[in-house]
């Protein structure tokens, strides 16, 4: 055994997974459908886009979320809307993505 000091592995292992998990779970709700531009949830129509947004729980803590801002946008030529939202317990904002069947080109 060398004499080299131990520095509580343990409790750092413990934040480093902390940190991961919440990473990963950040990572999910991008992956999940309204995380990107080019996964929207599908509605169908703009007064849908607020009330749907706050159906989709914090990425990280799961808690409620409130719509901060509710944006047009447009992406690759797609028009878009854009639902900033908050956490009510967090405060990890997000986008979460929309696309009106209204303004689908087909
Ligand atoms: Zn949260």
């Amino acid at each position: 055994m060398g004499g080299r000091k131990k520095d509580r592995p343990g409790q750092r292992k413990q934040a480093r997974s902390l940190a991961k998990i919440l990473r990963e779970r950040e990572a999910l709700a991008k992956q999940a459908a309204g995380g990107a531009p080019d996964r929207p949830i599908v509605l169908e129509s703009a007064s849908q886009v607020e009330p749907r947004a706050e159906t989709i729980g914090c990425a990280r803590c799961d808690a409620e979320v409130r719509v901060t801002a509710h944006e047009a946008t447009v992406s690759d030529g797609i028009p878009l809307r854009v639902a900033r939202v908050q956490c009510k317990a967090c405060g990890a904002e997000r986008p979460i993505w929309f696309r009106l069947r209204s303004a689908l080109p087909n």
